[in-house]
């Protein structure tokens, strides 16, 4: 049986190792931190995540779905605050769809409890340094050494084996795209009589152009809240509203309504760390035959789709799916067999969803207060409702099935035209003319549908 070992135990290594292990390999995950289910709450990151039909599909694939959904809050559209306090509500998709806000320390907690029940050997404070990919050996920052038939890298975005497999293989091109953005996490708790201090089944985006605030809601009805804003340059930017007194100017002036309900926006302002979004591109994530990065040691995104450890997820689901079709032996011919044409696939996706999420920053930071903007969303949504077999928005294809992200980013290029075209000479979506609709999606949609054989059917968990 081949031993594999896996470095990084993030969300996608510990769902990874839990995978590996039920289909039969053995096991071992070495961690950077210290256990997370023995840290305080402090040590953990308290990001929010969007959880939604990918990553929903790969824990299914194990059977943890439904517990999964347990610790997390739904959440079914996107409430926009105007910068003198209008709301406007947009669903995501139908009303019986939605995503889910989960923890993700909450999240790698239980992964990891699973995959330890399952069998899998949990190492903490491990740091990988560096690797010997001819003898198959793994250091580690103690001097441990340690061998491997088949490593997987799942380290995130800084990954160490990625850089040492670069060094090394110097035909295996990897980069980092930094936005000008950068991102602080903050929090808005209950109210004094312990309700929550916004709706709860919302995601709350306060646009402001270059930069915004939003939030995601706990399960107790707090909300975690994330600042995006430029890291440099001009007065709008971290490194110019540094002091207590700039953040409350900056918080005042923009974003009133939200400052009313966080007594501690300043000090968590002035303290937090000031995190950094990148794209990783790689350009092979399989090298060796014995050496494969997964998650975002090999596809980080920016996260204005909420998509990164979905599309993480994803990998694994992939991989399930593969090793189930052989019904052999777990060995490591096998999962080479698998992982071969598997990557490649899947960089085509992730490239897609790279591009897509970038984009998305554009939409929600500038666009989801603009008129036109919020016109074209209900012309779509009035789409979905009245062909639900023949028109699915991007954010629909992505979010709530499971087409893969190539077929939605052209299809979504295919969809813009269409839009536009319908668009063109309306100022209310109840002018819509149906017939003139459906006969544009014939033209626009239905020749890619039906040539890719696309459903457009949601993904449910049974
Ligand atoms: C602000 C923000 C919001 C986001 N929102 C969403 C969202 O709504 N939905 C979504 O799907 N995605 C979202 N993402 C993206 C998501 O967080 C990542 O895609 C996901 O965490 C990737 O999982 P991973 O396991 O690949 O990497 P990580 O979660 O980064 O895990 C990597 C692990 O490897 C460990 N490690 C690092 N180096 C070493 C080493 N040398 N040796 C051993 N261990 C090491 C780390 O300690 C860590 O535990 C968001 C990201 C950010 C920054």
């Amino acid at each position: 049986m081949s031993k594999i070992v896996i470095t990084g135990g993030g969300l996608v290594g510990s769902l990874l190792a839990l995978s590996l292990k039920r289909c039969g390999f053995s096991v071992s995950l070495f961690e950077k931190r210290s256990d997370p289910r023995l840290a305080s709450a402090q040590e953990g990151r308290s990001i929010n995540l969007i959880i939604t039909s990918r990553g929903l599909n790969a824990l299914q694939k194990v059977g943890l779905a439904a517990d999964a959904l347990k610790l997390a809050v739904p959440v079914y559209g996107r409430m926009m605050h105007s910068i003198t306090g209008e709301l406007t509500y947009q669903a995501y998709g139908r009303p019986d769809e939605c995503n889910y806000s989960i923890s993700r320390a909450e999240l790698n907690c239980f992964l990891l409890d699973r995959a330890q029940k399952a069998g899998v050997e949990l190492h903490f404070s491990k740091t990988t340094e560096s690797v010997d990919f001819d003898k198959r050996e793994l250091v580690f920052s103690d001097g441990q050494r340690l061998n491997y038939d088949f490593l997987f890298a799942t380290e995130g975005t800084g990954s160490r084996v990625r850089e040492e497999l670069c060094r090394v293989r110097p035909d295996i091109k990897s980069s980092i795209d930094f936005l000008s953005a950068g991102y602080k996490e903050l929090t808005m708790p209950l109210l004094s009589d312990g309700s929550a201090a916004l709706q709860k089944e919302a995601l709350h985006i306060w646009p402001r152009g270059q930069h915004m605030l939003m939030a995601l809601p706990n399960r107790d009805g707090s909300f975690t809240m994330t600042l995006y804003l430029p890291h440099k340059g001009g007065e709008l930017s971290f490194d110019s509203i540094q002091t207590a007194n700039e953040a409350r100017d900056y918080f005042t002036r923009f974003y009133p309504d939200a400052l009313e309900l966080m007594p501690n926006a300043i000090d968590e302002y002035t303290k937090n760390m000031e995190g950094k979004l990148g794209t990783v591109r790689l350009s092979q994530w399989l090298a060796f035959d014995s050496v494969c990065l997964l998650g975002d040691a090999s596809h980080g995104i920016v996260p204005f789709f909420g998509q990164g450890m979905n599309s993480g997820f994803e990998d694994v689901a992939a991989i399930l799916d593969r090793l189930d079709q052989h019904h052999t032996d777990p060995t490591h011919a096998k999962l080479i067999a698998v992982l071969a044409p598997l990557v490649r696939e899947r960089k085509v996706d992730t490239d897609a969803i790279a591009d897509m999420a970038i984009e998305n920053f554009t939409e929600m930071s500038e666009k989801v207060g603009d008129q036109d903007f919020l016109l074209r969303k209900k012309v779509e949504s009035k789409l979905e409702e009245h062909f639900p077999h023949d028109y699915r928005s991007r954010y629909g294809m992505i979010t709530y099935t499971l087409i893969p992200y190539h077929h939605a980013y052209e299809l979504g290029l295919l969809q813009n035209k269409l839009l536009d075209e319908l668009c063109n000479s309306l100022d209310s979506v109840e002018k819509l003319d149906l017939e003139q609709a459906k006969q544009a999606i014939e033209r626009w949609v239905t020749p890619y549908k039906t040539r890719h054989q696309l459903c457009f059917k949601r993904f449910t968990i049974s």
